[in-house]
């Protein structure tokens, strides 16, 4: 088998990226596009010794859970990697995405985590859900201006202006900037030469007040008869804030250091209901919140609403807690949470959010809450002497998970309850496994779907603090060592496999993992592999992809 082959694969499973995974003579390949049952032909694009990626190039049998893209550019643009699945399959696939993450990167049991997970909160209208927007704004090969997105890897713009995670608003906001530019001679910015003007178009919306924010990025200080710019924007219901921002460097981040408004105010306001964490229907209780350009605020207004109000549910407030919200951005929890607490400290990097989280304070009439700026780890070492202990911590940090610091002063200030807001639950896996080892044990774990048609989730975990005689985590991996080493005939240590491994795949790899394989192939007895002194017998299983990496391993130390 080599590059550029077609090979017939019947695809058995989806990777956490959202990729197909196949079988075809002992190999495996992942491949981008399909679903659980296609059953399809695939061009080998990349092989490595026991795996492979290929590209999908037909569809022979589809699998009953693969659905017509609603979006034409599905497939070209990397923003929807699973348009293809059904919506309950992507449920499915994101519920399942948490519970291995945690048992693979987090080490935690697998029936300890089935005991703890609850069923992903689901969208009830997957699509046209996102009340933010970036587009870039390009020139096409014949000399259009165009706005879309960048088409796969590239830095190539494909014209979309419709986008169907979007809502409707954008697509106008879109052909009047496109519009104006074409009247006043204004370029879009190429990035290979820097010259040209517009970079991108931002577009926020309030899903509950209507209410419409563009800020486009610029190149330059000032653009040609902006007051045209203004003025055709405003035209559009609902518009309500029109700014430039200024970004003259050669880079990737979208937005730069100043924003200047042109027409209306600088800010858009939103609000968020509580709901019933039962039923999600909304209680009717409201907090009104101020965004600005360059703040963070959740992208799925619905969804957030039933994240928002589980974090409440989570946190177990009766009105006397300290709560610390940490990674607070525009203090769109820490609000939620004031009116059920003593007093709620947020801590949040970009000065911005703040001065919107203290504005957003006084227009809901809250007073107990203190936001901070600076990075939580940072900001939480320095001043914690001086905050009051928290009762709950509240965390909710960037993909990147928390800053190691900022785990160890959490565990410092010994909170009862510690509740952790997550978009990617590999980061936080990771972070889980410090504040386990830490003294804390996983009570409740909920996936909240707030990225449809995308392999992203948002999840909830409650963290309790341990009471000393409950430790309870059972290392399986050592067990498995030592069992493994008096039966079989170990030609290099697990320690040799894994830096082997690492260092051909760049993946890390348990002792669990490199017994079960070693046990695949008949390396090591079936009894050894089975039976761990734990309660229950039932262990992670190592993922294909890593299967492959070892076996690859075990060939190369001539042990198969
Ligand atoms: N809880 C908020 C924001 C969550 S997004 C909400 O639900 O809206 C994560 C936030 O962390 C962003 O606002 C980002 O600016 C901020 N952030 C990133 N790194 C940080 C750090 N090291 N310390 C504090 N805040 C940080």
């Amino acid at each position: 088998m080599k590059k550029n082959d077609l090979i017939e694969l019947m695809i058995e499973d989806i990777g956490t990226d959202g990729a197909g995974i196949g079988r075809c003579d002992g190999m495996i390949f992942f491949v981008k596009d399909t679903a659980i049952g296609d059953k399809i032909v695939a061009k080998i694009v990349k092989i490595k010794k026991n795996y492979g990626y290929a590209r999908l190039m037909e569809i022979k049998e589809a699998s009953p859970n693969r659905v017509e893209p609603r979006c034409l550019y599905a497939r070209a643009c990397g923003g929807c990697q699973i348009q293809h699945m059904d919506y309950p399959s992507q449920l499915v696939f994101k519920q399942k995405k948490i519970r291995e993450n945690l048992i693979r990167l987090g080490g935690f049991e697998e029936a300890f985590i089935d005991a703890v997970m609850e069923p992903i909160v689901g969208m009830e209208e997957p699509f046209a859900y996102r009340n933010k927007a970036q587009f870039p704004i390009g020139q096409n090969a014949a000399g259009d201006i165009v706005a879309g997105f960048y088409a796969g890897r590239t830095h190539d713009i494909v014209s979309n202006t419709n986008c169907a995670l979007g809502v409707s608003v954008n697509q106008r906001i879109l052909e009047t900037v496109i519009g104006y530019m074409k009247d006043y001679g204004v370029l879009a910015y190429d990035e290979r030469t820097g010259e040209g003007q517009v970079r991108h178009v931002l577009i926020r919306y309030g899903f509950d007040t209507k209410e419409s924010m563009v800020c486009i990025v610029i190149n330059c200080k000032r653009l040609p008869r902006e007051e045209v710019l203004a003025e055709r924007l405003s035209q559009i219901a609902g518009m309500t804030s029109i700014s430039l921002n200024i970004n003259q460097k050669n880079t990737n981040v979208i937005l730069g250091g100043d924003t200047r408004v042109i027409k209306g105010r600088p800010t858009i306001n939103d609000a968020l209901y509580l709901r019933d964490v039962k039923d999600f229907k909304r209680i009717g209780e409201k907090t009104v919140y101020q965004i600005s350009p360059e703040c963070f605020y959740q992208v799925n207004p619905v969804q957030t609403e039933k994240l928002y109000s589980l974090v409440l549910d989570y946190a177990g407030l009766n009105g006397n807690e300290i709560v610390w919200d940490l990674y607070c951005g525009i203090g769109t929890i820490s609000l939620f949470l004031a009116r059920s607490a003593k007093w709620v400290y947020g801590v949040e990097v970009v000065p911005q959010a703040i001065a919107d989280a203290n504005e957003n304070a006084r227009l809901n009439g809250i007073s107990n809450v203190s936001f901070m700026v600076g990075k939580a780890e940072e900001t939480l070492a320095e001043r914690k002497d001086s905050m009051m202990r928290p009762d709950v911590i509240v965390v909710d940090p960037p993909r990147k998970g928390c800053d190691r610091k900022c785990l160890e002063t959490m565990l410092w200030s010994k909170p009862e309850r510690i509740v952790y807001v997550s978009c990617d639950s590999a980061t936080l896996a990771r972070d889980l496994r410090v504040l386990c080892d830490g003294g804390y044990e996983i009570v409740r774990v909920r996936g909240v779907d707030q990225f449809g048609q995308t392999v992203h989730t948002e999840s909830i975990v409650l963290l309790s603090k341990l009471k000393s005689n409950k430790l309870k985590h059972i290392n399986v991996e050592l067990e498995m060592d030592e069992l493994d080493l008096t039966a079989a005939e170990s030609k290099a240590t697990y320690e040799e496999i894994k830096d082997y491994v690492l260092k051909q795949s760049g993946l890390k790899v348990s002792n669990l993992y490199i017994a079960q394989v070693k046990q695949k192939c008949g390396i090591i007895e079936r009894a050894n592999y089975n039976l761990p002194k734990s309660e229950n017998s039932r262990q992670p299983k190592c993922p294909l992809e890593k299967e492959a990496a070892i076996r690859e391993a075990l060939e190369h130390f001539r042990m198969i």
